[in-house]
């Protein structure tokens, strides 16, 4: 039975938490945030969140995001694209996608050619054949 940490297993490195911007947050992301925060919208927004238009990124803290603390500290309140992190099907698009994600995430399981990741890692998220590239 293939298990999600024969693909990845995360270092806690924060690499992936750092830069002078984070993910967009989605309404979904937003309402989830709110909630796990048990705070109102506009304490969130105004504690957390930065707004450029009509996107909300999470504020940014000596380079990491502001829920950064040797490790995220809103896990369960994370934005879709912090979970999904680094299983991007876009990995299974193209080997250059998984080459990119890789050098950025320690967590990758360097054991494994490209396709043996691709194999695993498209039956651990079900993901039928005829989606890969
Ligand atoms: S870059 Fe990868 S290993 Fe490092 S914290 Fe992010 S997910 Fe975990
Ligand atoms: S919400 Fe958590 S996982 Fe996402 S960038 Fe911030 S600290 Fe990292």
């Amino acid at each position: 039975m293939v298990k999600t940490s024969d693909i990845f297993f995360c270092q806690q490195c924060g690499y992936c938490c750092q830069g002078e911007t984070t993910v967009s947050l989605d309404e979904n992301d937003q309402k989830r945030m709110i909630q796990y925060l048990g705070m109102k919208r506009e304490e969130v927004a105004r504690a957390f969140w930065r707004q450029n238009g009509k996107t909300i990124q999470m504020r940014t803290v000596d380079g990491h995001c502001i829920f950064f603390d040797n490790g995220c500290t809103i896990h369960a309140g994370k934005p879709w694209r912090c979970s999904q992190w680094p299983l991007h099907p876009s990995i299974l698009e193209a080997q250059e996608n998984f080459e990119i994600i890789k050098e950025s995430c320690p967590g990758i399981n360097r054991k494994l050619s490209y396709d043996e990741f691709c194999k695993k890692f498209s039956v651990l998220f079900r993901i039928p054949p005829k989606n890969r590239g």
